[in-house]
């Protein structure tokens, strides 16, 4: 049995239902659907939740949003017509759409959720619609009759386990579960959403809660690529990845996949497949616990940027009993989460999202360090990107960071740090903003020897 998840742009018109109607019905082992939002039709278009984000926005600061709200319930409209189903559904996505958006407001983060998540939850009753249509036996299954918990987490909450064993019922169910994205109950009974692209992080739990045989994650592209292919053209397809190459790498930038969307099936042991809608046939990158073939050390380059550093040094650091602990906390206090801490004897390094730190908190940070911690030098540096380069080989193959190192330097990179070691299969480099692409296209040449794109583009 196997759980297909559709992302946005698989589901964004009319014509795209119907690929996707035809993937699911072309395979008898394909038994629960969880489906997104309609997604982008074309490069600049909106997608229904962003346009339900606006809308929940405007609500919660002038009390109406009459444009936005239609403009959310024609995109559902425009599918409806051209799969020429009744207009009654349409009708019934309008008054739930009004209803909730007038309803409560007395907590804003919970009405945001419950506003962003209406639109996995109308395209799935749309879906379903589409497919009892069609004759197929489907059904809309709520997150909440199925028994989907989650903490109390707006915008980025997290499964509980006894989620797992709710949606195991659903297996006695007959004909097709068509299941929302993107969103859960907590046990208070409000909707709360995973974080954004969070529809894979439901098709993996429910491949868990059903023990699937395979979760198949259908998306818009033909595979996961070794490298960002606006860097690099026509990069090297993956064919089959470890669940920890996949997490890194799409922790680090690659967007194809959700990087907290890998453990609930990696827990099962469930692969995960990913394909092309719009090129079913295609063979797609498959996630599995363990792979055979790790002749080559690096299977992947992903890059992000958005990151600072804070640099600490005080001499005979290395002897002070809880120097790292009293830093870290430092940021507990302010609210910050940090990302690595590579150290030194007498330095240590602290690399966080700098989106999170303003001025005042950054000038906060840097007065507390001094002088809780009586550091000799503090520094922050900012906009800095962060290079991973993944593989699992890169455990039994020698001279891997050398190579990446010099492939650097021969492109007049400036390598800021270098953290190696802690992760079995990750080797990451950071680097200021301005020289990624730069030094992302020195390691692919390396690596994979490839044509670069141009640095116009
Ligand atoms: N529609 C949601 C988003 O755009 C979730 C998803 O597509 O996975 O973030």
């Amino acid at each position: 049995m196997k759980v297909v998840k559709f992302g946005g742009s698989s589901l964004a018109s009319g014509a795209q239902l119907e690929k996707v109607f035809h993937i699911v019905t072309s395979d008898p082992a394909r038994k629960a659907v969880v489906v997104s939002a309609p997604g982008k039709r074309y490069a600049e278009d909106t997608k229904v939740t962003d346009l339900l984000i606006a809308c929940a926005e405007q609500y919660l600061a002038a009390g109406s949003a009459p444009e936005l709200a239609e403009a959310v319930v024609e995109r559902y409209a425009l599918i409806a017509n051209e799969l020429q189903l009744e207009q009654s559904i349409i009708e019934k996505i309008r008054d739930d759409l009004f209803t909730l958006l007038e309803g409560d407001k007395s907590n804003p983060k919970q009405y945001l959720d419950a506003v962003k998540a209406s639109g996995e939850d109308n395209n799935a009753k749309l879906i379903a619609a589409y497919f009892r249509h069609k004759g197929v036996k489907a059904e809309y299954v709520n997150p909440k009759d199925a028994g989907l918990f989650v903490t109390n987490e707006p915008g980025n909450a997290q499964v509980l386990p006894e989620s797992y064993q709710n949606l195991y019922r659903l297996r006695e169910r007959d004909g097709l579960i068509i299941f929302p994205g993107f969103f859960g109950f907590s046990k208070d009974g409000d909707v709360i959403t995973f974080s954004r692209s969070g529809s894979d992080i439901t098709g993996s739990i429910l491949a868990n809660g059903l023990q699937a045989d395979l979760y198949e994650n259908f998306t818009d592209v033909d595979a996961v690529y070794s490298v960002n292919p606006s860097f690099v053209e026509n990069p090297k397809e993956i064919s089959e990845l470890t669940y920890r190459e996949m997490r890194e790498l799409s922790y680090a930038g690659f967007s194809v996949f959700h990087d907290e969307a890998l453990i609930p099936a990696f827990r099962a042991g469930i692969p995960v497949q990913i394909k092309n809608t719009n090129n079913p046939s295609a063979q797609g990158t498959r996630v599995v616990s363990k792979r055979d073939n790790t002749n080559e050390p690096v299977v992947g380059i992903a890059s992000d940027t958005g990151f600072c550093s804070i640099y600490i040094s005080k001499y005979l650091m290395n002897r002070e009993i809880g120097f790292g602990r009293r830093a870290l906390q430092i940021l507990e206090e302010h609210g910050l989460t940090y990302e690595h801490v590579p150290s030194g004897i007498d330095d240590m390094t602290i690399i966080l999202r700098e989106g999170q730190m303003d001025a005042a908190t950054e000038r906060s940070v840097i007065k507390r360090i001094k002088e809780d911690l009586q550091a000799d030098e503090v520094i922050v540096e900012h906009h800095l990107a962060l290079i991973m380069v993944v593989g699992e080989a890169m455990r039994h193959n020698v001279g891997t960071t050398a190579r990446a190192a010099k492939a650097l330097s021969e492109a007049k990179v400036n390598i800021e740090m270098i953290n190696q070691g802690s992760s079995e299969v990750s080797m990451m480099f950071g680097v200021k903003e301005a020289e990624e692409r730069k030094a992302v296209q020195a390691l692919y040449q390396e690596f994979f020897a490839g044509v670069l794109v141009s640095s116009c583009t």
